[in-house]
């Protein structure tokens, strides 16, 4: 090391505790990257590579003007990078040496605070993931943004801790050293959730002692919320990370939020993605997704928790009821609706602001942004306390009006304060004497020297005197050449000649103006120290404002539900606590939406663990089975987040979780075949259903031959029935196992019905009791534009294989017997038939059977 030169040395040396980051180097107005972080960053970021003579040899470098440096560091942290800030430390006209430097604060995906980096309406989470000796999970999860932290304890296999970590789209996950070991978690997370992982060494991670301790100053009551040492391990892991990367206080976040994941049902990621609940599944993207539907929110505080409500269903009937009732009063009182919608409109985001002040980035506008927030909040209070929810008024109740921070900051800053709060121009007149003062000397300088023109002209007689002002001479008098011979010798001094007119200045006036500057230098120093003064006032009730903004957050959620249901004739569900699961015209919120009022067919659902388990749904494809499965279960999410539903009249039994299995999307980037992925899917909830649980399979089995699939379908509709007992939709096309029903006594035959004229099917989408007789695979196959020569010959082979197909005999599906009889295996082969005969019959049958059953795809 000793050949480089001293300040290279001292860039290794930072640069050997920051492998994981690139380390912006402050140099002067730069930062300077150098070696491999130069080279990445210049392909990156797109920026000229040069050089360095570094001693020994030349080294790469590559750098950022200081003042632009947010864009770039932004631009790496989209791409999943981190970025350590290392600065001057001390002022390099004192520095013996190389002047001091130190990493002020890393940036990571899961740690940006500034603004442009964020998105509103989206958390940016970081979450933890440690793993206990008895099998046991924590999960922790922090925005930094926003202030929150959660925790939890977990059990339960991988897939489930992977879907609970997903809920949170984290931007990034930390994982502690056993984890950090684990390739198959790591390669988990990069492809299910995407996001950055930070992994750790043992080495890095301090002992429980330390961890404890940290936990203890930043959230005194942290005992509370972390009730197992597993939740304690990775709420002070994460707190550490944090503490490492921001190395500053964490103000802002001042509680730790236990969560117990019993408490809400429970949305895989696939169930989470086939009902489109956040963003599509073509497009992902969040237009066209139930969050995008039902999001009027005012804020985007209310817009985030509406998320989290989405991702959380409740389970518990009293909860669900208490936002039902507030929902209700909203929707019911017009005037009270829009009322409210025009103050919480008034309402900044309180969470990112308090976030900023906490930060000390908070600027003169955040802080009136921070005051007119909480001056919307009286006539809110007033309003909701008249209403007459019992919801609405508890929350207004706990509206804490912070009239103190009101007024400090009406009293401290300007109406309109511009961006900068190191230039002056924030603080009130009559705020502080010495300001007042000083903007005094300013003003009457000012005046006296504007005065002084006039005066002068007076004095000489010269009319065109004048007196102006450059910035490296300061104020001067100015007399044309022609008017020289006019001025009274001695009365100025010569300050500076021009083409056709010479400068002065006199002593009083250059006295005035050093008056004049020294104030201005002096009380723009005082605004800043005052501002700051003030933004620290404020931070010290950064949690009154956190609890401030959760109340509004709320408000704001329950109204965007009434607002939502009055404009597309939603209706309160009652909700049930036995099994019984009634809609009576339901209809899908957001097809609804998307073909217009009116031109959507409203659909009866009657389900129940008695009678009515398995809903066994026939009908050709595209006659909108799968629209009626997953309405089903997305009025049933909405029920249990406490919104109003698309229906005529419904009663919802609580689900405690929904599975699906709908659509052919391959897992492309996980390497699974489309069946592969539909038998894992089927698999899991076989194994994790409960009686109470809501099961969505649409069209299972189509992703192989026809007796193969057939077989599969059949199989598994067996198995629910028999031995998991959950509330299920089972769509087919294989019209031939529509005589389950009469084999099992849970099994319900429905149709999506259809007509057929002038031998064009018209798709009805009405669900009707009693099974398809046939497939109109043909039909559609000839709706989706097939040359006539194919559906004319594949009519033909139809016809030969019906006629051959009654001849054959009648228990054909035996050819593969399944025991069920004991548990399924939780192996990825685990509902699979075995391989010899599956093949060897999926052969034979695909050979002839093809042509039947082959459907369009939508
Ligand atoms: P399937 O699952 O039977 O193949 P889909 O449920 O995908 O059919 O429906 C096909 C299309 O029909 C949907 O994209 C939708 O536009 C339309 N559709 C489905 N159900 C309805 C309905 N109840 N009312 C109006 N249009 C519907």
């Amino acid at each position: 090391m000793a050949k480089y030169t001293p300040m290279i040395q001292q860039y290794l040396s930072i640069k050997a505790e920051y492998p994981d980051a690139f380390l912006f180097f402050r140099l002067g107005d730069f930062y300077e990257m150098f070696f491999e972080d130069a080279q990445k960053a210049a392909e990156e970021l797109e920026i000229t590579l040069t050089g360095r003579d570094g001693g020994a040899e030349r080294i790469p470098m590559c750098g950022v003007p200081h003042h632009s440096a947010e864009m770039y560091i932004a631009r790496l942290i989209e791409k999943g990078y981190k970025v350590a800030i290392c600065e001057q430390v001390e002022d390099p006209a004192s520095a013996k040496g190389v002047v001091r430097r130190e990493v002020v604060r890393v940036i990571t995906p899961g740690t940006v605070m500034d603004e442009k980096m964020l998105v509103d309406k989206e958390n940016n989470f970081l979450a933890a993931l440690s793993a206990g000796d008895a099998g046991e999970f924590g999960l922790a999860a922090s925005d930094l943004s926003t202030g929150e932290f959660h925790v939890t304890t977990l059990t339960g296999d991988a897939d489930q801790l992977l879907d609970e970590l997903a809920s949170f789209q984290p931007r990034e996950v930390l994982l502690d050293p056993r984890l950090s070991q684990h390739p198959a978690l790591l390669k988990q997370i990069r492809l299910r959730l995407g996001s950055l992982i930070t992994t750790t060494a043992e080495k890095e991670v301090p002992g429980i002692n330390v961890l404890e301790q940290e936990l203890a100053a930043q959230f005194p009551e942290y005992q509370q919320a972390c009730t197992t040492p597993i939740a304690t391990q990775v709420a002070g892991l994460l707190l550490h990370y944090l503490q490492q990367t921001q190395k500053r206080a964490l103000r802002h976040m001042n509680r730790i939020r236990r969560y117990d994941a019993k408490q809400y049902m429970v949305l895989d990621e696939s169930a989470r993605s086939t009902l489109e609940l956040t963003v599509t599944l073509r497009e992902g993207k969040r237009k066209g997704s139930l969050l995008w539907l039902l999001d009027q929110t005012g804020t985007a505080m209310g817009s985030r928790l509406l998320k989290k409500w989405l991702d959380k269903p409740l389970l518990s009937k009293e909860a669900i009821e208490a936002r039902q009732e507030a929902v209700r009063a909203f929707a019911e009182d017009l005037l009270l609706l829009e009322e409210v919608r025009d103050r919480l409109k008034e309402v900044y985001d309180l969470e990112r602001l308090s976030a900023r002040i906490a930060y000390g980035s908070a600027n003169a506008r955040d802080l009136q942004s921070l005051r007119r927030s909480i001056a919307a909040v009286p006539g809110l209070k007033d309003r909701l306390m008249e209403s007459d929810s019992r919801t609405l008024q508890q929350i207004a109740h706990e509206m804490d009006l912070c009239e103190d921070l009101l007024s400090s900051v009406e009293q401290a800053i300007v109406d309109d304060p511009p961006v900068t709060v190191k230039e002056g121009g924030i603080i009130r007149e009559g705020y502080d004497e010495e300001l007042d003062r000083l903007r005094t000397i300013q003003r009457e300088g000012r005046t006296w020297i504007s005065q002084l023109e006039q005066r002068e002209r007076e004095a000489t007689g010269i009319k065109s005197l004048k007196v102006g002002f450059n910035k490296v001479f300061g104020y001067y008098i100015e007399v044309t050449k022609t008017n020289l011979r006019h001025l009274p010798e001695g009365r100025y001094q010569r300050k500076q000649t021009l083409a056709n007119a010479e400068r002065f200045v006199t002593p009083e006036l250059k006295e005035r103006e050093r008056m004049i500057l020294e104030a201005e230098e002096k009380s723009v120093e005082l605004e800043y120290r005052l501002f700051t003064e003030l933004r620290e006032k404020i931070a010290r009730e950064i949690p009154r404002i956190q609890a401030l903004a959760e109340r509004v957050a709320q408000l704001d959620v329950l109204h965007s539900f009434a607002v939502i249901a009055k404009k597309y004739r939603y209706v309160c569900p009652v909700i049930r606590t036995d099994d019984t699961l009634l809609i009576e015209e339901g209809r899908h919120p957001v097809v609804e939406a998307a073909v217009g009022e009116g031109e959507f067919v409203a659909n009866d659902v009657h389900l129940d663990n008695r009678k009515r388990q398995v809903l066994l749904i026939t009908g050709p494809n595209m006659a909108g089975k799968s629209t009626y499965m997953r309405q089903v279960a997305l009025i049933t999410l909405m029920a249990q987040i406490g919104s109003f539903v698309p229906v005529k009249k419904a009663e919802i039994s609580l689900v405690d979780r929904i599975f699906t299995r709908i659509g052919a999307a391959d897992d492309l980037v996980g390497g699974r075949s489309t069946f592969m992925v539909e038998m894992d899917e089927t698999r899991q909830a076989l194994a994790q259903a409960t009686p109470r649980s809501l099961i969505l399979l649409d069209e299972v089995g189509r992703g192989t031959s026809t007796y193969d699939g057939m077989a599969l379908a059949q199989a598994i509709v067996e198995y629910i029935h028999d031995h998991v007992g959950a509330k299920t939709l089972f769509s087919t096309h294989y019209h031939e196992l529509t005589r389950l029903e009469e084999e099992l006594a849970r099994v319900v035959n429905v149709n999506a019905r259809c007509m057929e004229k002038d031998g064009d099917v018209v798709f009805l989408h009405k669900i009707e009791p009693g099974g398809a007789d046939r497939s109109y695979g043909i039909h559609v196959a000839q709706l989706a534009g097939m040359p006539t020569e194919v559906i004319g010959r594949a009519r033909s082979i139809l016809e030969g294989l019906e006629g051959r197909a009654e001849a054959a005999p009648a228990r054909q599906l035996e050819l593969f017997p399944l025991d069920w009889s004991s548990s399924p295996s939780t192996d990825e082969q685990g509902l699979t038939v075995p391989a010899e005969k599956s093949e060897k019959a999926g052969e034979e049958a695909s050979a002839k059977e093809v042509p039947v059953h082959q459907e369009a795809e939508e």
